[in-house]
């Protein structure tokens, strides 16, 4: 279906783009790191309120243990049977409590404004909400019906909300992330499969200076894993492994007795998934000595290129046409729940969220003038997608 601009029925001036940042600024002063309950629940509060206040149907669930929780906004019921368009967003930062303060108060600098979480993606989430808002005011609204999952825990792997976005995501025909657009605006149309590993090492603790022979130091073989493991990147294929975060010992005049890892990897296809998992599985100590517990596996699948997501991309296209962009889509080495939905079949879109840079860093920004335009794309595929 192609859209010409006469036919849009959301324009970019229809958006009342100070209004939508002013209550944008609320949300990321609302500081609402993963792990940080208290301050994601906050935050949820606030887009419940939002929500409601469109006049839009609310569920909210709570998480697991040490985990925020997950709201769901629904417009329209779906007959029996019939498939909707489902939009994931999430609330949660990579940013601790104190970010705001300290590294990345909320700044306007010409057509940039900084903010912790504002890209990554206080920003796409509210304007996922602006953007059901034009759309119901619309004549005849959405030919679907539309359900938005707000997550709290997408930037550590959604393994408390994954259940409600994989069971939404069984309902719908449509998956659109509003996660930040890449640099330019582009969207994602792919992204490579993510896994995590938690590899703990464990040797005998001793004294440093009287019986350095009675321990084993688990450091000492966390260094050796180490390189194994990013002996694997193979930037060619797509495939990169990361030891990310180490910790280990109890003070400096102690053979070390413990150490952990923690291990990124990602995949691009089935073959390197197979390959790298069992690699990582497998893997023994060179000191006998030394135990091994490995934990982990896949945590979100491949998003792979698909016809029906090739379609969704364009129509996508199409109407962006008819706001003057020119939209691009890319494929990426970042995960996102986007994933989730692929891997069930369904058509999906990423990417969707505003334009700038700086995701998961202290210079993190949106550009201000992609938001009415990105909103209206928004609003017009929730109207045209059918
Ligand atoms: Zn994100």
């Amino acid at each position: 279906m192609t859209a010409s601009v006469s036919a849009l029925a959301v324009l970019p001036d229809d958006v009342d783009a100070t209004a939508l940042l002013a209550e944008l600024r609320t949300w990321v002063e609302i500081e609402s790191h993963t792990p940080d309950v208290a301050g994601v629940n906050a935050m949820v509060d606030r887009a419940e309120a939002y929500a409601k206040a469109c006049g839009l149907t609310i569920e909210r669930q709570p998480g697991k243990p040490g985990y925020g929780d997950v709201l769901i906004v629904r417009s329209g019921q779906a007959g029996e049977g019939e498939k909707g368009l489902l939009i994931l967003a999430h609330l949660d930062t990579v940013h601790a409590r104190g970010t705001l303060a300290n590294r990345l108060n909320w700044r306007e600098e010409a057509n940039r404004i900084y903010g912790p979480g504002i890209y990554d993606m206080k920003s796409g989430a509210l304007m996922t909400l602006e953007a059901l808002k034009l759309a119901l005011a619309t004549g005849n609204g959405p030919k679907l019906p539309v359900t938005i999952v707000f997550g709290p825990d997408e930037e550590t792997g959604s393994i408390s909300s994954r259940d409600v976005i994989e069971a939404e995501g069984r309902k719908a025909r449509y998956a659109l992330v509003v996660e930040p657009a890449r640099d330019g605006g582009k969207i994602v149309v792919a992204r490579k499969g993510v896994a995590i590993f938690d590899i703990g090492v464990f040797g005998k603790a001793s004294h440093a200076g009287t019986h350095p022979q009675n321990g084993v130091s688990a450091i000492r073989e966390a260094a050796k894993i180490v390189l194994k493991l990013e002996a694997l990147n193979d930037f060619e294929r797509g495939i990169t492994v990361t030891v990310g975060q180490i910790e280990g010992g109890a003070g400096r005049n102690i053979i070390p007795a413990e150490c952990h890892l923690k291990v990124d990897v990602r995949l691009p296809d089935a073959e390197a998934q197979n390959e790298v998992l069992a690699f990582i599985s497998g893997l023994k100590p060179d000191d006998e000595r030394i135990s091994l517990e490995i934990a982990g596996g896949m945590n979100r699948p491949a998003f792979p290129r698909s016809a029906a997501g090739d379609a969704l991309f364009a129509h996508a296209r199409d109407v962006a046409k008819s706001l003057d962009i020119d939209l691009v889509g890319v494929t990426t080495g970042g995960g996102s729940d986007g994933n989730f939905t692929a891997a069930l079949g369904v058509a999906t879109l990423d990417g969707l969220g505003a334009d700038g840079a700086g995701a998961h860093t202290h210079e993190e920004y949106i550009l201000k003038d992609s938001i009415k335009p990105r909103t209206a794309l928004l609003a017009n595929l929730i109207l045209s997608l059918e």
